[in-house]
């Protein structure tokens, strides 16, 4: 993904593009993994050096406050983090622990409204065995 995109991405939404925030939003959107704090620091810290963990934390913390990603907390003790935050469900493989995109269609709650109340978020799990374990 072309640099000047994530920074156009951040902007707008109003989140000041430094170099660490665009390496993260940058990762999220090409690896598409859901990946925990951890995983993302792991993975990208060798490239930067001045990187800490906390600012992968707090990071993904200004990106949740500003929507620029979604948050999943699939297991409670697992948070992980989504830069595609179109309304869609996951399916986690019980096998390798890998966290899939799964189409789903929530069209038939009109206006994000249900019963009266308000949906702000919406979290569906699917659990099972990928394809590729059951290959
Ligand atoms: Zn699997
Ligand atoms: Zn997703």
């Amino acid at each position: 993904m072309e640099t000047t995109t994530i920074k156009e991405i951040l902007i707008k939404k109003g989140v000041k593009p430094s170099l660490h925030r665009m390496k993260v939003l940058e990762y999220l959107m090409d690896k598409k993994n859901h990946p925990t704090v951890d995983r993302i620091y792991r993975d990208i810290s060798p490239d930067i050096p001045t990187l800490s963990k906390t600012t992968v934390y707090n990071t993904l913390k200004t990106f949740h406050e500003n929507s620029v990603v979604q948050v999943l907390t699939i297991e409670e003790n697992e948070v992980r983090y989504d830069a595609d935050i179109s309304a869609h469900a996951h399916f986690k493989c019980n096998v390798c622990g890998m966290v899939y995109d799964v189409e789903a269609n929530y069209s038939s709650l009109p206006e994000r409204m249900v019963m009266g109340h308000r949906i702000n978020e919406t979290q569906v799990f699917f659990f099972g065995t990928c394809k590729n374990c059951l290959k």
